[in-house]
C-alpha cells in the first residue's frame, strides 16, 4: 500500500491569484517568484502554469533556472540573487538568463563575458534591508559602468527589497520607498520595489515591475490576515488519511512526552504525516480538517505521524481524509500555531509528499 500522504496542487487557484495581481497592479509587468521549488509547490509545474500569462519567472540560483530551461520553458527567467562566478556568468548567457547585480565583482564578471544574447539586468540598490544591493552611493557608477555595455539590453532595470512591508505601521518601508525615488528619478530605468506586501499595501511603490511570490500561492504576508482574507485562494493542499482510530480514558497521555492527557474518554486518530513531511514539530493546538471537520492536535507532532483529539468527530474510521492545510484550512493557521510564517511552512516540505 502507497502511505497516503501527499499534496494536491490547484492551478486555477494559481491563475486566480496572478489574476489578482493584475488587478492589483495593472501597469506594472509581473516577474512571478517560483524560488525555492515555487514555494514547495513544484517548480515545473508552476512554472509551466505562470508561463502563458507571467512576463517573467523569480529563481535564487542558476541550478533553479537550469531546471526550468531543461524542462523547455522559454520565459524570461531572472535570477534574483546573480551569478556567484564568472563560470556562472556563461552560463547565464548560454541559457539566456536575466541576472541581478548587487555588488562589483558581478559586474566586473559581466564586463569579461561578452553576451550572445540581451540579458535584462536589475541592478540592486539597498535602501535599508541592508542584505542585498550596492550603496546610493555607489549607484551612479554602477549605472555608468553597466550602460557602457552594449550587449546587455536598455533601459536598464533598477530594483530594490523592502525589509518591513508586511508591517502597515512601520516607518521604514515609506522611507525606502522615498530613498529608491530620490537617488533614481534622473537615471532613464524601469523599475521595481514591491514583494507580494508591496503590491497589497503599497500601491505608491508598484513602478515598472511587481515580484509576487507568496501571494500567488494564496497565503498572506500579514500576521492578522489570511490568503482568504486578501481574495486569495490556497494552491497547495496537504493530506493525509486516518491510519489508526482508537478510544483512550480520562487522564491518559498521547504521544511523546506525554504532554497532552485525556480530559474525558477520547477518541483518538492517528494521521499518516508528521515532520518527516515537512508539517511544523512545533505546530501546538492546531485543528486539522478529518473529513471536513475541525478536529484539534493531540499531543506532540512525530516524524511520520500525528494524533488527533477526535471528540468533534466521533464517527471517524481508518481510511478518512486528514487536511492538514489548503483548501478549508489556511496554512495561516498552522504557521501562527507553530510561532513561523506561511513562507517556512510551505518551503519545508519534504520529498516524501513532493510530487
Ligand atoms: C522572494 C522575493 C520576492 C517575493 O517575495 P514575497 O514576499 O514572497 O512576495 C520578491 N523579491 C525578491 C528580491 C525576492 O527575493
Amino acid at each position: 500500500m502507497t502511505r497516503p500522504t501527499s499534496i494536491t496542487i490547484d492551478l486555477n487557484a494559481l491563475t486566480h491569484n496572478f489574476q489578482q495581481v493584475k488587478i492589483l497592479s495593472p501597469y506594472s509587468s509581473v516577474i512571478s517568484m517560483v524560488k525555492a521549488n515555487a514555494y514547495g509547490h513544484g517548480l515545473i509545474k508552476v512554472a509551466q502554469a505562470l508561463s502563458p500569462m507571467t512576463d517573467a519567472l523569480g529563481v535564487a540560483c542558476l541550478d533553479e533556472a537550469l531546471v526550468l530551461r531543461q524542462a523547455g520553458i522559454k520565459t524570461p527567467i531572472l535570477l534574483i540573487e546573480g551569478v556567484y562566478s564568472q563560470e556562472e556568468m556563461q552560463q547565464a548567457n548560454r541559457y539566456k538568463l536575466d541576472f541581478v547585480i548587487h555588488q562589483i565583482e558581478q559586474l566586473q564578471w559581466l564586463q569579461n563575458t561578452p553576451f550572445t544574447y540581451t540579458p535584462q539586468i536589475w541592478l540592486k540598490i539597498n535602501t535599508g534591508m541592508n542584505r542585498l544591493g550596492i550603496a546610493i552611493q555607489d549607484l551612479e557608477i554602477f549605472y555608468q559602468g553597466l550602460m557602457a555595455i552594449d550587449y546587455i539590453k536598455k533601459p536598464l532595470g533598477l530594483m530594490t527589497h523592502f525589509a518591513c512591508a508586511d508591517e502597515l505601521d512601520n516607518p521604514l518601508t515609506a522611507a525606502q520607498i522615498q530613498l529608491f525615488e530620490q537617488a533614481t528619478a534622473h537615471l532613464p530605468a524601469i523599475k521595481s520595489l514591491a514583494n507580494s506586501a508591496g503590491i497589497l499595501a503599497w500601491k505608491q511603490a508598484h513602478a515598472d515591475w511587481v515580484r509576487p511570490g507568496l501571494m500567488l500561492y494564496g497565503a498572506s504576508p500579514f500576521a492578522n490576515k489570511t490568503g482568504l482574507d486578501l481574495g486569495l485562494k490556497p494552491v497547495m493542499t496537504l493530506k493525509a488519511a486516518l491510519i489508526a482510530v482508537y478510544q483512550i480514558k480520562k487522564g491518559q497521555p498521547v504521544g511523546y512526552g506525554a504532554t497532552w492527557q485525556a480530559e474525558q474518554d477520547t477518541l483518538i486518530g492517528i494521521a499518516s504525516v508528521g515532520y518527516g513531511d515537512g508539517y511544523p514539530q512545533a505546530t501546538k493546538g492546531a485543528n486539522v480538517l478529518v473529513n471536513g471537520v475541525p478536529c484539534q492536535l493531540a499531543g506532540r507532532v512525530s516524524m511520520d505521524m500525528l494524533a488527533i483529539n477526535l471528540q468533534a468527530y466521533p464517527q471517524a474510521k481508518i481510511g478518512d481524509e486528514v487536511v492538514l492545510w489548503g483548501q478549508g484550512l489556511p496554512v495561516e493557521h498552522v504557521a501562527a500555531h507553530a510561532q513561523t510564517s506561511a513562507y517556512d511552512v510551505l518551503t519545508r516540505l519534504t520529498g516524501r509528499v513532493l510530487v
